[in-house]
């Protein structure tokens, strides 16, 4: 029995979406058998005739309870922001600024930590899949516990060439290191035009310097045709 990366007590019996299914819901509307979309996933194209379907899953390697009821408020801080940046795309694109009080209003802080707790459980899973465990204890404790984690940023980018639509990508894990020992991984999340870069890094004065670059070695692709 695999155990759960997160409680490390209960069996991981339960997928994470790769991309949420609420951010799926977003970007392609509802995905039935009659119009379904297609992701391309160790080297092969899939159809998802639901947002349901194995193939928009990570393997199994979290419980249900870490799922659903501990993971919900970083779940549902992440949908408001994912929401509120792809609702305003355009103006982002535009202004290239972004006041976070317009979409959390007065609870920013608490917003923020929940979203960085989100794509902690996200990093979480990808490591997981890549067979590795770096910094997974720490990801584990701060997501249990609720609490900040001080390695982990994220950058919200929009991108600026040809404009996407209809298109969600999770990237392959970038790792690098140091005398064989990892000091940074990285992923890029992108919903549409909005890509955000998550970065887990133990040299914070790193990150600055390497938060934005290109990522586009893709490790899942969901787009509505091929
Ligand atoms: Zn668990």
């Amino acid at each position: 029995m695999n155990k759960c990366w997160i409680c490390s007590e209960k069996e991981a019996n339960s997928r994470e979406h790769v991309i949420k299914s609420s951010n799926l819901n977003m970007v392609f509307g509802n995905i039935v058998h009659e119009s379904p979309i297609f992701t391309h996933r160790n080297g092969r194209d899939r159809k998802l005739n639901s947002k349901n379907n194995i193939n928009a899953k990570f393997e199994l390697s979290i419980c249900q309870r870490c799922n659903d009821t501990l993971t919900q408020p970083h779940d549902l801080s992440w949908d408001k922001l994912s929401c509120f940046l792809l609702d305003n795309e355009a103006l982002l694109r535009r202004k290239r600024r972004l006041n976070l009080s317009e979409c959390f209003g007065d609870k920013v802080k608490t917003n923020l930590l929940n979203c960085r707790l989100f794509l902690a459980k996200i990093l979480g899973c990808i490591i997981c899949e890549s067979n590795n465990d770096f910094f997974m204890s720490d990801l584990a404790r701060s997501i249990r516990e609720n609490e900040e984690i001080s390695n982990l940023h994220f950058s919200i980018n929009i991108v600026d060439s040809n404009k996407v639509n209809d298109y969600c990508e999770l990237s392959h894990l970038e790792v690098i290191e140091n005398g064989n020992i990892p000091i940074w991984v990285s992923f890029i999340y992108l919903l549409n035009g909005v890509a955000i870069k998550v970065v887990y890094c133990v040299d914070n004065g790193l990150v600055k310097s390497k938060m934005i670059g290109p990522h586009h070695d893709s490790l899942y692709t969901y787009i509505d045709k091929i």
